[in-house]
């Protein structure tokens, strides 16, 4: 620890350097100010002990004079002057101490360097940290505002002058209330209020949009966080504030291009639909009149034609009934729209849905010998007509595609979060996954269509019923293992219970 000894008597001076010396301290020693600054100016100097009756100089000018060369070295204050305001006014100006010779004993001088060195190190970080601080605040993209118990401003940044354009000179000691056009200051200062009146904690966060007012009068949207921190039996308020005008236009102009795009989609959807309702209609007119030509053509010639003529009748038949069964499809998938609105209001138990579908089926069901383990089900908010299609098209496709073995199926419910997870497990021949996808679109196919009678169109009609309810649907399956269909759908309210089982 290296100290320089300033001052004028040899006596002293040589007293205080053996004494310092003694307790192991590096000690230089200038009898007038300008040899301590030309020390201080040369050497690396811990500490300064300081007499301020100088030859050169005098009084507390001889403090500032030390402290203008050497402001962060730490400087106690040893002299004869026993002047109380000198002293408070060394203290202030950064004395670490003031001592009074004849007063303090060599030990307490001793102490008081070492301390007043550690005291300087804890300033020194203090005082970085607190610049760093501020460059933080003066680069902050945010505009930045510090105020009193009284939401008077004590502190403003940089970005706080841009965004309001209020300069900092002008703002401090104001109310935070001159960012505020006149006809809102009190419908703020209320809210507000109000707002950290509710809250006993100590810091408080409120954050808001507001609109704010330039000093040139015009107003703008920002988003502003006011925070409170109690200290020393008062509270204070930060607030960082930013204009957020550029976001909002941002935002209305996607808000206004979804709202385009939504109606544009509705539109065209409709149309759509409008296209394929009467498409199917128009050509259900002509398939009618040809199915009716074939049958009447059949009865008449009964009897009458050779083996391939009523082989040929019997194409025109089965293609007619076939083109029907697709028309018919596409009518039913083209009218499956999605109906948020009505969702609360539909409860169906799909407990009833799976008897009723069990009994369509039950011919081949019999036929094939078909096991079928059905969990207890839930109520779900979707239509009864679009439950049976969406359950009657999976366990009949389960019973169509079986394989050697007699077919059985599992049916289960489980609920996640606020929806109903379905699984329909079956023994069938199964898929290849890659087709996982592929099968849930329309007129998809991947079997033989001779061997297995169909549209094409069953899958896409549950994709349709499951999706336009928010759901989602798929499977899992192997060539050879059966098939998992899996789907989810949204829980409905019973009337005992609020939601699901
Ligand atoms: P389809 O009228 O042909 O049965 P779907 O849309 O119901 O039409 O099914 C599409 C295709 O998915 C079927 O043709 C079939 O190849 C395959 N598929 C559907 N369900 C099963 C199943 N449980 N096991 C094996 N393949 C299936």
């Amino acid at each position: 620890m290296r100290v320089l000894v300033v001052e004028d008597n040899p006596t002293q001076s040589t007293f205080a350097r053996i004494s310092l010396q003694r307790r192991g301290l590096d000690v230089n020693c200038a009898s007038t100010l300008d040899e301590a600054i030309q020390y201080l100016r040369r050497d690396t100097i811990d500490v300064v002990l300081l007499d301020l009756s100088l030859p050169d100089s005098n009084g507390i000018e001889t403090f500032y004079k030390i402290r203008q060369i050497a402001s962060g070295v730490p400087t106690v204050v040893f002299t004869g002057l026993d002047d109380q305001d000198i002293a408070i006014e060394a203290l202030k100006n950064g004395a670490q101490d003031y001592l009074i010779k004849g007063l303090a004993g060599d030990d307490s001088v001793f102490r008081c360097l070492q301390y007043a060195i550690e005291r300087n190190k804890v300033e020194v970080a203090l005082r970085k940290s607190e610049r760093r601080l501020r460059i933080i605040l003066e680069h902050s993209y945010d505009a930045f505002a510090s105020m009193d118990n009284h939401f008077n401003i004590t502190d403003w940044n940089n970005q706080a002058e841009k965004t309001f354009g209020i300069k900092k000179s002008e703002a401090l000691g104001r109310s935070l209330a001159i960012i505020a056009p006149h006809h809102l200051r009190k419908q703020y200062a209320r809210e507000v209020d109000e707002f950290f009146k509710a809250s006993e904690g100590r810091i408080m966060r409120m954050t808001s949009e507001l609109i704010a007012q330039h000093k040139d009068g015009h107003e703008f949207p920002i988003e502003i966080v006011v925070f409170r921190i109690y200290e020393d039996d008062s509270y204070m308020y930060c607030a960082f504030a930013r204009d957020i005008t550029e976001r909002k236009h941002v935002n209305e102009e996607l808000e206004r291009r979804v709202q385009e795009r939504t109606e544009e989609l509705t539109h065209s959807n409709e149309e759509l639909r409008q296209f394929a309702k009467i498409a199917s209609h128009d050509l259900q007119e002509p398939l009618r009149a040809v199915q009716g030509f074939a049958n009447l053509l059949q009865e008449s010639t009964k009897d009458k034609l050779d083996k391939d003529s009523v082989e040929f009748i019997d194409y025109i038949l089965d293609g007619t009934a076939r083109m029907q069964q697709l028309i018919q499809s596409v009518l039913l998938h083209s009218n499956i729209v999605s109906r948020d609105e009505t969702i609360e209001d539909i409860a169906t138990d799909c407990n009833a849905i799976i008897e009723e579908v069990l009994e369509n089926l039950d011919a081949t069901i019999k036929d094939c010998h078909a096991k079928l383990e059905v969990d207890n089900l839930p109520v779900v908010a979707v239509e009864r007509a679009q439950l049976i299609q969406l359950f009657q098209n999976i366990i009949s496709n389960a019973l169509k595609y079986r394989d050697k073995a007699a077919p059985q199926i599992f049916i289960t419910a489980e609920k996640t979060v606020n929806e109903w997870l379905f699984s329909i497990r079956d023994n069938g021949i199964g898929i290849d996954p890659k087709y996982a996808d592929k099968i849930f679109d329309m007129f998809a196919r991947l079997h033989g269509k001779t061997k297995y009678s169909g549209t094409g169109m069953g899958l896409a009609i549950c994709k349709k019923i499951v999706n336009s309810h928010g759901g989602k649907i798929w499977v899992e399956s192997e060539v050879g293992q059966g098939c998992i269909f899996l789907f989810t759908l949204p829980a409905g309210k019973t009337k005992e219970s609020g939601n699901g089982k």
